[in-house]
């Protein structure tokens, strides 16, 4: 089910965000969240991916739409039967020393833009809805939503870190 977003100012996303514990994988409540955070996501406008913390659920998971893994993935782009990506318990494992510049906004911080300096790449393990570990190997694009994501998992927030940021009259990302 679509839940609101909440915004830059609410305690939550300053919160380090918790763990899934091990006798929540598998459970009908942790899917729920999963297809919350998905339905959330679908309806915003440019939304890549979300955090539960951006719904208000301090737990250490992110979903990433479907479409942006299927890029990474060399699958159609157009396809819309790809499902999201849920990521539980996530952590970086391994980053570039090279970095890029990354034109940044946050669903949490709508109108706001700014310049942020990421890691080219990354390597992220997480688990699944049943606890089962995963890792996937990202650059650019996904690397950044990666970044982003976990930030929000420690409560950092982009306009913590961005070079400049801006308002625009343009709400979308
Ligand atoms: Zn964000």
């Amino acid at each position: 089910m679509e839940k609101p977003i909440v915004t830059d100012g609410d305690a939550v996303l300053r919160d380090k965000a918790q763990p899934v514990s091990e006798k929540e994988f598998g459970t009908d409540e942790l899917q729920a969240l999963l297809t919350d955070l998905s339905d959330t996501l679908r309806v915003a406008p440019n939304g890549v991916a979300i955090a539960a913390p951006q719904i208000g659920v301090s737990k250490q998971i992110f979903v990433v739409r479907g479409f942006i893994m299927a890029e990474r993935m060399r699958h159609d782009p157009e396809s819309d039967s790809i499902t999201d990506v849920a990521f539980i318990n996530p952590k970086i494992v391994r980053a570039s020393r090279k970095k890029e510049r990354f034109d940044e906004g946050c669903l949490s911080v709508p109108g706001v833009y700014g310049t942020i300096v990421r890691s080219h790449q990354v390597t992220v393990q997480a688990q699944d809805v049943t606890g089962t570990p995963f890792e996937v190997n990202a650059a650019g694009l996904l690397a950044e939503i990666f970044q982003h994501e976990i930030d929000h998992l420690e409560g950092v927030l982009f306009i913590d870190n961005a070079e400049e940021a801006y308002k625009t009259e343009n709400h979308e990302a």
